[in-house]
């Protein structure tokens, strides 16, 4: 089986969802996730479903929501303690999580307080175009906290309620919900008692909290062709309206199971007749049977919602661009080798080591999480010490400064190579079997990193380097069809020849292998001359170019941004044009000297 993509889990934060929510707009997202709660309720059989696992204390319940079709699984963690409002505490708190079922891999974590409201909101709305009198245009509202806006807005333009009638035995909860709706096209008319607000109401919306059983409708306050949505009944012994208002209505509920244990039937015996409303919306069972008929729907909040709503964000996500990648299970490269999260670097067995000079492959997404890998070494340079460097690197919190961002860092140590034999030039180059022997170790362990789906960062080293760790990117880029932009930071050109370099240090070559001019053993380690095209390489920084050098950059066709350009035109706009043409399908591969 292909390993399937490093896909971290997609993060959306409160302040996501509420980003998604103000720019797209409470009407359209109340109706889009009506669309997607409907069209979820439609193919009801596709869903694995069971009663929500509650965990009951003294002053509150914390459940878990668990369901799933062929393809995906989910789950809502949610809570219910009413009194957590005295504490400054929100009565309700919810995240929630999409997995994939082939694999189990979390895609999704998201926020789900807010989202709860917009989906019992959009939920209900469901349910009262099926079962409301399409004529209905006056709405009773009762308990005005948390969930109160969303409803009145979701009845509002999902259903053309004109008139709110307000009541909570908390008058500043009332208040609350004037100022925050008082932009709005609702005329809202805040009442004295359950009583007034219920008169003549077309829908009564109960959504109050107290872990009690309430009775906050009783059957004289029932008219003919009400339509009754029972919010706040969903726990045992927390509930709104007493039996015999049930027994005065048609009921509808979402999972009989579920609700014959939470809802406002759990009062009645286990015969009494209820229907489900994924048959209503089915056409398999009837909805209101007259304009006089009083229908409630005893809602409880069932997994499918949070289903649908989880999908919803996932997709409009997606659109927006929101939310941000986290490492919220382990990528490893070997999935045998949990170990490796917490070995030492310095026992890093073969195949996953590290490096020095800055080396790295920036994908914007850092989509399968960072590797370090450290090459200790300045065989190819003029003076030593490079081979420093990675420590350097790591002491000044490479690793810390990257993960910050929320990306994964794995310190895969240092790759480990010959000495440096500190000898004369032979043949025009220094060092040349030990430069071929690190680049090559670099390649293969830069290589694997990339195929394992994972962003290596080499720190160096001297800028020698470059041959292994570019050979192993442009190697990656031509297996899987990306195109590839290399930016050369550096304050030399790197395109000396034998012939041209009075030294040998093959430090100021690496640029010249990797067009395919050099010693075979070099040019060819990524098993493709020249592993780099020069019209993929931009050089930014330039300063110092022998005139050899010059002349085969301007032959090769080099783009370059040297320190003249930088002063004249600025960094951002050298950078800029750099960067012109990168696109999604772009590998974008940083070298720093
Ligand atoms: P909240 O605590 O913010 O608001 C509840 C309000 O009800 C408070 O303002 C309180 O003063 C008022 N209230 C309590 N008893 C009352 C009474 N007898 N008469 C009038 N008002 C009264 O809670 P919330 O987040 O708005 O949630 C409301 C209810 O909805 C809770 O019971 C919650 O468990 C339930 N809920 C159900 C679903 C679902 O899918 N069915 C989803 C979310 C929340």
């Amino acid at each position: 089986m292909n390993r399937p993509t490093l896909a971290q889990t997609q993060f959306l934060s409160v302040q996501d969802v509420a980003s998604i929510i103000t720019q797209t707009g409470v009407d359209a997202t109340l109706r889009r996730l009506a669309d997607y709660i409907e069209a979820d309720y439609r193919r009801w059989q596709d869903f694995d479903k069971c009663a929500r696992v509650a965990s009951h204390s003294k002053d509150g319940v914390i459940e878990l929501m668990p369901i799933a079709d062929a393809k995906t699984y989910a789950f809502k963690y949610v809570n219910g303690h009413p009194k957590n409002t005295l504490v400054g505490l929100p009565t309700v708190m919810a995240f929630g999580v999409l997995a994939d079922v082939d694999t189990g891999t979390p895609e999704l974590l998201s926020e789900l307080t807010l989202t709860t409201a917009l989906r019992t909101a959009a939920m209900s709305a469901v349910a009262a175009r099926a079962l409301a009198r399409p004529d209905s245009r006056s709405m009773a509202l009762i308990g005005n906290g948390a969930q109160s806006e969303f409803q009145a807005l979701a009845f509002h333009h999902l259903l053309g309620i004109t008139d709110i009638r307000l009541y909570d035995t908390d008058p500043v909860a009332t208040q609350k919900l004037v100022a925050n709706l008082q932009h709005t096209a609702l005329r809202l008319i805040v009442c004295n008692s359950i009583a007034d607000a219920v008169r003549g109401a077309d829908i009564v919306t109960t959504v109050t909290a107290d872990k009690s059983n309430a009775a906050i409708l009783t059957p004289a306050l029932l008219e003919p062709g009400m339509h009754i949505n029972g919010v706040g009944g969903d726990c045992p012994g927390k509930t709104e309206l007493p039996p015999d208002v049930l027994r005065a209505c048609a009921v509808f509920v979402q999972y009989e199971p579920q609700t014959r244990i939470e809802g406002d039937l759990q009062h009645l015996p286990a015969d009494f007749a209820v229907t489900e409303l994924w048959r209503v919306l089915n056409q398999q069972a009837p909805g209101r049977s007259s304009d006089a008929q009083i229908t409630l729907f005893d809602s409880v909040g069932f997994a499918l919602e949070d289903y649908s709503a989880l999908r919803y964000l996932r997709d409009v996500a997606r659109e927006l661009k929101l939310g941000q990648r986290v490492s919220l299970i382990p990528d490893l490269a070997d999935p045998k080798d949990l170990f490796s999260l917490i070995r030492p670097a310095s026992l890093a067995p073969a195949g996953c080591r590290s490096m020095s000079a800055a080396e790295f492959t920036p994908s914007p997404r850092a989509p399968g999480g960072v590797s370090l890998i450290g090459v200790p070494t300045d065989v190819g340079a003029g003076t030593l010490g490079a081979r420093m460097g990675p420590e350097a690197l790591r002491v000044a919190g490479v690793a810390q400064a990257i993960a910050q961002f929320g990306i994964e860092v794995r310190d895969c140590g240092n790759l480990s190579g010959p000495a440096n034999p500190w000898q004369d030039a032979v043949n025009g180059f220094r060092h040349l079997p030990e430069v071929v022997q690190w680049n090559q170790l670099l390649h293969d362990a830069l290589y694997a990193e990339l195929r394992a789906g994972r962003l290596p960062i080499m720190l160096g080293g001297d800028h020698c380097l470059g041959i292994g760790s570019i050979s192993a990117v442009a190697r990656h880029c031509r297996d899987t069809g990306k195109k590839l932009r290399v930016l050369w930071f550096d304050a030399h050109a790197d395109f000396n020849t034998a012939t041209l370099t009075p030294s040998g240090n093959i430090h100021g070559m690496p640029v010249a292998c990797l067009c395919g001019q050099g010693p075979p053993e070099l040019v060819g380690i990524g098993g493709h001359v020249p592993a780099l095209n020069p019209r993929d390489l931009r050089q930014i920084g330039i300063r110092s170019v022998d005139a050899g050098e010059k002349r085969l950059v301007h032959d090769m066709g080099i783009e370059v941004f040297d320190m003249r350009y930088i002063d004249e035109m600025g960094m951002r706009h050298a950078l800029e044009q750099a960067l012109q043409g990168v696109d999604d399908d772009t590998h974008v591969h940083v070298s720093l000297d």
